[in-house]
């Protein structure tokens, strides 16, 4: 079995059949966590796990895309070029809170920073917004002592600062994996130093600029997404992506690091299990 640990079937683009996406990723032994990236997709993916009975779970947390509405395009390659609309929301500790204690709910995330997306002339403001968002969600992890999922982009230098100054001296420390890993090896090193997994989707079948990452990195610490809807692995690409897809990543870590699909698949798995205690 594989466990697609970023999903969004809980997102509008699986507003018709998200149901059947989930049944027949199940069907073929992959299980998911959803992840919720403000209240409302926090709330679906949340009402997506309660209603099966394993194989589902949910994370939930305000991404720092939707601290400010406004057009987002991103791109992953030249392929796929993401455009959506975020609705403004502040980061309400209650209320994720009482979100998060919900049954099935596994992890907080995705939360983090993203300095990718800043407004020209804005930069500064939106950077200590985000900060003390993020910050509010480690605090929220620490109490409910859930692992986080991170989303960083550009930022892995004040990721890094954040976690390492949060978790210093504490008796608590912090778990959890940066989604969608995108920095150096020296970043990566500096991660799992402080315990965190990391994980990778299919962006890694259509680059090689995480192959180092991939092949020094000790595998009882990696994990492996997809990030649907977004980033559909090769022979998808530019195709909605779903979590039945994750097995491409994991055949492409296999052949990275020259061990079998199994092997990956069943590391990856115990990984999972392990961080979010399922
Ligand atoms: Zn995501």
């Amino acid at each position: 079995m594989l466990i697609d640990t970023h999903a969004h079937v809980n997102f509008i683009a699986f507003k018709d059949d998200g149901d059947e996406v989930i049944k027949m990723a199940l069907a073929s032994d992959v299980w998911m966590i959803n992840v919720g990236s403000q209240y409302d997709t926090s709330r679906r993916a949340v009402q997506y796990a309660q209603k099966y009975k394993q194989g589902v779970y949910a994370s939930v947390a305000l991404h720092p895309f939707h601290l400010k509405g406004k057009k987002i395009t991103a791109q992953a390659d030249p392929n796929e070029v993401i455009e959506f609309e975020t609705q403004e929301e502040k980061f309400d500790y209650q209320k994720y809170k009482e979100l998060a204690c919900q049954l099935k709910v596994v992890a907080i995330g995705e939360t983090g920073l993203d300095y990718y997306h800043l407004d020209k002339g804005e930069e500064e403001r939106q950077k200590v917004l985000q900060k003390e968002s993020f910050l509010g969600h480690l605090q929220l992890a620490r109490e409910l002592e859930k692992p986080l999922i991170v989303h960083c982009r550009e930022a892995h230098t004040d990721v890094l600062a954040i976690l390492k100054d949060y978790t210093a001296g504490k008796e608590n420390g912090l778990e959890g994996t940066i989604h969608s890993f995108s920095g150096r090896w020296s970043q990566a090193e500096q991660y799992l130093a402080m315990g965190f997994y990391l994980s990778f989707n299919g962006i890694i079948t259509f680059t090689r600029d995480y192959d180092k990452v991939i092949k020094n990195m000790p595998l009882e610490r990696l994990l492996i997404e997809t990030d649907c809807p977004y980033l559909a692995p090769v022979p998808y690409r530019g195709k909605r992506n779903e979590p039945l897809f994750v097995k491409y990543v994991a055949e492409k870590i296999a052949e990275t690091r020259g061990v079998n699909f199994e092997e990956i698949a069943e590391i990856t798995t115990n990984n999972a299990k392990k961080l979010f205690k399922i």
